[in-house]
């Protein structure tokens, strides 16, 4: 088994991190009040889906 020669360093490790996402994937904006949800989903806020299937709140 192949073993390591160095250490990782503390800035390698950071710099690999960054590309670490922040938000769970998936996510959009409505277009209809801009609140965040997810894609393909209807929007909890204003209960709308591609500008209609309103659900009654
Ligand atoms: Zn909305």
């Amino acid at each position: 088994m192949a073993v390591p020669k160095r250490r990782t360093s503390t800035t390698v490790t950071r710099k690999r991190r960054t590309h670490f996402k922040l938000q769970l994937p998936g996510m959009t904006t409505c277009d209809n009040c801009g609140e965040t949800k997810l894609a393909h989903h209807i929007c909890k806020s204003c209960g709308q889906y591609k500008g209609k299937e309103i659900i009654s709140e």
